[in-house]
């Protein structure tokens, strides 16, 4: 097999669309319910519990909560996408928003001039909507916000206002996986595609090296609400994500990602049919050289113990990166 292929092991790619079992519904953005889901997350971040942190700044008076967030949405960069996943990318690109600061404190974040910094330009609703609709005339197949979380009530505003300006794409949450429920509810119908992150399956791993005390057991909640609202990855004819869940698994060398009970929980708890992109290539990033754990790649053999872990779980639609 080729070394650093990329293969989407997908046993019933047709299938899938066909068997939905929900039918997806927009919320109406002009709707009293959207202006009241608005507030809502608006207050959230008065004492702030947007994130499972639930820090407490007060985001709404200028405090800037261990996201490195105050109440201003910061928007690091944009463009259209060509690198993502093909059913995110497509042949015209994901047009993707990165925002600035992250919930999580990743001892090896790969994007940590982005995520661990307050910088960026700040937006407020309208340019935001603006953004968007200009991605989308692009060509744009969709809307892509990476690191979402902890921007989600100046996000969930902007994502309306577009839709009321003729934002038609699928808006894409791009999210690590650690998100409360409450917010999740409060996206739902807004949200077309969940691509998440499930990073570790135990909470101690998430304490050590993301700083979070409680990642898997907050995370498993997370991606079941995910999957109640959009159900298995729906994808048009041309195989680009119309609406769904895509998980994403960074294998972690010496089995620091707890893999097979990540893959099992998806299997037995959500759903067989769950896109799963297994990825092989984590590399020592930011802090990783403090943890000798951390300080190497994963080798074939780890990578590949994961992908068997993925089968044997039963799931059945892997997009899997490299290696094998
Ligand atoms: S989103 Fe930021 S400010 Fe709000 S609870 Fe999470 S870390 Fe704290």
């Amino acid at each position: 097999m080729t070394f650093f292929s990329r293969r989407i092991l997908n046993r019933k790619p047709k299938s899938v669309a066909a068997e939905r079992d929900t039918i997806f519904k927009r919320l109406d953005p002009s709707s009293t319910e959207a202006a009241e889901r608005v507030e809502q997350t608006r207050l959230m971040m008065a004492s702030c519990a947007v994130c499972p942190r639930e820090c407490g700044a007060a985001r709404l008076e200028g405090e800037i909560g261990t996201c490195r967030s105050d109440a201003d949405l910061r928007v690091a960069s944009w463009h259209l996408h060509h690198g993502e996943e093909p059913y995110i990318s497509g042949s015209q690109g994901s047009g993707t928003i990165f925002l600035t600061g992250c919930s999580l404190r990743c001892q090896y974040c790969q994007n940590h001039s982005i995520s661990q910094n307050s910088g960026g330009q700040v937006m407020n609703t309208q340019e935001l909507s603006s953004l968007m609709l200009d991605l989308q005339d692009s060509g744009a197949h969709n809307i892509n916000f990476v690191s979402p979380t902890h921007h989600a009530p100046q996000l969930l505003d902007a994502i309306l206002t577009a839709r009321r300006d003729g934002l038609a794409i699928p808006i894409v949450w791009n999210t690590s996986g650690y998100e409360r429920v409450e917010l999740l509810r409060l996206l739902d119908g807004v949200v077309d595609i969940y691509l998440a992150d499930m990073r570790y399956g135990e909470d101690r791993n998430g304490r050590a090296l993301s700083k979070v005390r409680d990642y898997w057991t907050v995370n498993r909640k997370a991606i079941k609400e995910m999957h109640r609202q959009v159900g298995d990855l729906a994808l048009d004819a041309h195989g680009i994500a119309e609406r769904g869940l895509a998980i994403r698994h960074l294998v972690l060398p010496s089995d620091l990602s707890r893999s097979r009970t990540i893959f099992e929980f998806l299997a037995t708890e959500v759903s067989p049919a769950t896109m799963v992109n297994v990825m092989s290539q984590y590399y020592p990033a930011y802090a990783a050289s403090d943890d000798p754990r951390l300080n190497r790649r994963v080798t074939r053999d780890e990578f590949t113990d994961a992908v068997n872990a993925a089968r044997n779980a039963g799931l059945t639609r892997l997009d899997v990166q490299g290696m094998i």
